[in-house]
């Protein structure tokens, strides 16, 4: 294909979800979340949403109201033969095209439904010189507008709404034949850390988040932990620039980072304890099996994980795990030294490599001054010996229990290097 002009290429976009039930909330707007990564990896820049309601007048307004500023208009929804149905027509008023029959999308529905030559029968029209792409899920194909407004080249490009019609359209038609019209792309990269909040990764990369515009780097919560993305826009002939900019990253906070990719905090830990040959076991208290259920959900897990006894309540620490009445009467069940006797009862009864124990105060209720709500306390053997460890976590008691599993995750991942 030629080489395009400026003037042809695609460097904007403005995504407008069209049906009122998004704006009853009845339904989820996943398509635009969808559609945001994937003009990103297109290097198409996004700089504003639109949700709008099956209402002919509002979407005409949403439509021209992103042509004024962006090279492509994406809608999507409004697209079935029902009376709500009014994105195309609203496209054909718009660019001033008439609505037509497409050969290509006549033929696959024929194909895809046999009595479609019965009179009720709508086939669906797209404007006239549109770009069609047939819809291989149903009836509604996607159509690509490509017209002058204003003076502008602008495309309209038009989804029908379910998921499951719109992805594989994406992928299979319109996103290659989209790529087109982009000479640049984004690379985005993960470094995932734990241990460490946003707040000081920022302070120790102050020089680098204020001073870059391209690459960009921008810390967000991950699942108890933090992933810092660098995204990098390059043009045609740009090179890689992320690399050098992880290896700084690396230096100044290597020992927070378990994972350079989109590798999970789980995914690491058992990756690990496959090449050490080592298995590990769990008796978890405030976890309540929820850092079990975080490796297990990985697949090939009976190699590296033996078991875990949920000793939630005193008596199962007791009866069920062996842990000495005394201990408890005396300190607490969350206390560093009921934290060391679940984990070596748990190597009693479970014979893991490593053997990890999590007791803490998750809340709302509970704590002590000693030991408030958030307070959790970690226990790992390792062959012979035993290490113990205080954390306090802040928040409700989701965030101290996704906390509490992670941290326990980090501490196996920790003695695998060791
Ligand atoms: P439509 O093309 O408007 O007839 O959309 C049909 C169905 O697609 C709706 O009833 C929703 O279930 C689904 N849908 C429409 N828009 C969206 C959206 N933005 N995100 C997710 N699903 C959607
Ligand atoms: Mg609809």
């Amino acid at each position: 294909m030629t080489k395009l002009s400026a003037a042809e290429q695609i460097k904007t976009a403005e995504i407008i979800a069209i049906g009122t039930e998004l704006l009853l909330g009845q339904t989820m707007d996943t398509n635009s979340f969808y559609l945001a990564e994937k003009l990103s990896d297109l290097g198409i820049n996004t700089f504003r949403r639109q949700v709008v309601g099956d209402h002919r007048e509002r979407i005409h307004d949403a439509i021209r109201l992103a042509l004024e500023v962006n090279d492509l208009v994406i809608t999507t929804g409004g697209l079935g033969a029902s009376d709500d149905d009014i994105t195309v027509q609203v496209v054909s008023d718009i660019t001033e095209l008439a609505l037509v029959e497409d050969s290509s999308v006549t033929a696959a529905i024929r194909k895809l439904y046999p009595d479609s030559d019965r009179p009720d029968f709508i086939i669906p029209r797209v404007p006239e010189g549109a770009k069609a792409f047939p819809n291989n899920n149903g009836t509604a194909p996607a159509s690509l507008t490509t017209f002058s407004y204003k003076g502008q080249i602008r495309h309209i490009l038009v989804l029908p709404g379910p998921p499951s019609e719109n992805i594989p359209l994406l992928e299979e038609q319109v996103i290659p034949y989209l790529s087109r019209y982009s000479s640049s792309r984004f690379i985005h990269r993960y470094v995932r850390m734990i241990g460490i909040g946003e707040y000081k990764i920022e302070q120790h990369l102050k020089d680098l988040v204020t001073g870059q515009t391209n690459p960009t780097l921008a810390p967000y919560a991950g699942e108890g932990g933090v992933v810092l993305r660098i995204s990098q826009k390059l043009e045609e002939g740009d090179e890689d620039r992320t690399g050098p900019l992880i290896d700084i990253i690396e230096e100044r906070l290597g020992e927070y980072i378990y994972e350079i990719g989109t590798r999970s905090l789980e995914e690491v830990v058992a990756e690990k304890l496959h090449s050490h040959d080592l298995t590990c076991a769990f008796a978890e208290s405030c976890t309540g099996g929820a850092l079990s259920a975080r490796l297990v959900s990985l697949p090939g897990t009976s190699n590296i994980f033996k078991g875990s006894i949920v000793s939630y309540s005193s008596s199962v620490k007791k009866d069920v795990l062996g842990v000495d009445p005394a201990i408890i009467e005396k300190y607490g069940v969350v206390s560093a030294e009921c934290a060391q006797a679940m984990a070596e009862n748990c190597r009693r009864l479970l014979k893991a490599d490593l053997n990890l124990s999590v007791t803490g105060f998750a809340g709302p209720e509970g704590g002590t001054p000693e030991n408030p709500v958030g307070t959790v306390y970690f226990a790992l053997t390792h062959g012979d010996s035993v290490s113990v460890y205080r954390k306090y976590f802040s928040g409700n008691r989701q965030r101290v229990i996704n906390y509490a599993v992670a941290t326990a995750l980090d501490l196996l991942r920790r003695s695998c290097t060791e």
